[in-house]
């Protein structure tokens, strides 16, 4: 048995989970956020206890050392050594990384050299590991990255019709992201159909959401590009728009560039239409009440999925499948119902009472649907305890 910790560290947040393997067994869970904050947030649970309290924690390095605490206080290791790996969640690897690796010296120059394709992500991620190293010297680390699965995109997926030098000298490309979830959300639905060569659409719909469609295990095509940016419409970030608006809107409105990019990574999106809010609980409680804003909103946002689904199902030469996943994607029954009603034409079927359901893996279609639907819910820690399992036995 080995105790495996999933890491995902952001800006100010860390999230970890100890998970028992092979079994897949949480031992423990939980999220620190306001890094940084006197009133940071820490949370911890396992199947016995929750803690949540709320305290100053000054930086990084702090809210490490009160996850081990917290791990050897409540008696889940009694020593640090019992931890066999730690796993990272690295947002960008850019082309380098099309897997998961054993963190080294060459590695994290490598990572750092990607930096600059993810300033907001990839610097944070390394921080957590070099703590970690320090904290519990000698574990094995492992950097899933977030990129990595898309990196079985064809040529003619990833390069964008710009002048071909900006991708040789700049690496100007789609490299897509949520790559991990994308891969475990269509694991399932291989497992589930009992089918290797499955063709699926993940749908993964959360603040941030993107497609892929997925054949026999690769990702062929993804939504998001260069940057989280692009394709959907986000809970703040604007998705697909002609490039042209961001000169105009700077001339227009004499505003920076960075504001203008703060406009669409913030302002933008179903906040941005709505003027109400970036989270979908709150746009279907304006549509409950006839809020035209969040009416809008809503029918922009699954518009624009639809159109993704029914361009992947024509690249996958006819998709197996159809995969909901993220904080929407698992719980909205309405966001669902508007996107499987907008593709009838293509004989999908949504089973109202069975996309009721909640909180598990269903299938929410009706048996004569040309294409199943699923809600599966996505479990992107699971995969990096998978790989780093993987990584130390090979
Ligand atoms: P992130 O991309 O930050 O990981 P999540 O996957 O947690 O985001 O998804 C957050 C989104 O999920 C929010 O828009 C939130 O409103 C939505 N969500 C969570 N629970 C529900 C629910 N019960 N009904 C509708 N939307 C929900």
């Amino acid at each position: 048995m080995k105790k495996i910790l999933a890491i995902n560290a952001g800006s100010s947040s860390l999230k970890f989970k100890l998970i028992n393997m092979p079994e897949e067994i949480v031992l423990a869970e939980g999220n620190i956020e306001r890094i940084g904050k006197e009133d940071a947030i820490f949370n911890f649970k396992t199947n016995e206890v929750k803690d949540k309290r709320t305290l100053a924690i000054r930086n990084h390095e702090y809210a490490v050392e009160l996850l081990i605490k917290g791990l050897i206080e409540k008696a889940i290791i009694k020593d640090l050594r019992e931890i066999t790996g730690v796993g990272h969640r690295v947002v960008h690897g850019g082309e380098k990384f099309n897997d998961s690796v054993v963190i080294d010296a060459d590695v994290i120059k490598e990572i750092e050299n990607i930096s600059d394709l993810a300033p907001l992500h990839n610097p944070h991620n390394l921080k957590a590991i070099k703590i970690f190293q320090a904290k519990i010297p000698g574990v094995i680390e492992v950097a899933v990255f977030d990129t990595a699965f898309h990196q079985s995109m064809p040529k003619e997926a990833y390069l964008y019709g710009v002048p071909y030098e900006w991708y040789l000298n700049y690496g100007i490309r789609k490299y897509g992201f949520h790559g991990t979830s994308h891969q475990y959300v269509s694991s399932r639905v291989e497992k589930i159909l009992n089918k290797k060569d499955a063709k699926t659409i993940v749908c993964h719909l959360g603040n941030g959401g993107s497609l892929c469609a997925v054949n026999a295990g690769k990702s062929i095509d993804t939504t998001m590009g260069f940057t989280p940016l692009t394709g959907l419409i986000m809970g703040t970030r604007c998705g697909d728009i002609d490039p042209a608006i961001i000169s105009f809107m700077m001339s227009k409105t004499k505003k920076s560039l960075s504001e203008i990019e703060n406009d669409l990574n913030k302002k933008s999106g179903l906040l941005g239409i709505s003027g109400r809010s970036n989270d979908s609980r709150e746009i279907e409680a304006g549509i409950e009440e006839g809020d035209e804003r969040s009416i809008l909103a809503q029918r922009m946002f699954t518009r624009k999925i639809a159109t993704y689904i029914s361009s992947y199902h024509v690249l996958l030469d006819g998709a197996d499948a159809i995969a909901f996943t993220g904080g929407i994607g698992e719980n909205s029954p309405l966001t669902r119902q508007e996107i499987i009603d907008r593709l009838s034409v293509l004989g999908v079927k949504l089973d109202p009472e069975l996309n009721k359901k909640r909180g598990a893996e269903n299938l929410i279609s009706q048996e004569d649907s040309t294409i199943k639907c699923f809600v599966i819910p996505t479990n992107e820690e699971i995969m990096i305890a998978r790989d780093v399992i993987r990584l130390i036995n090979q």
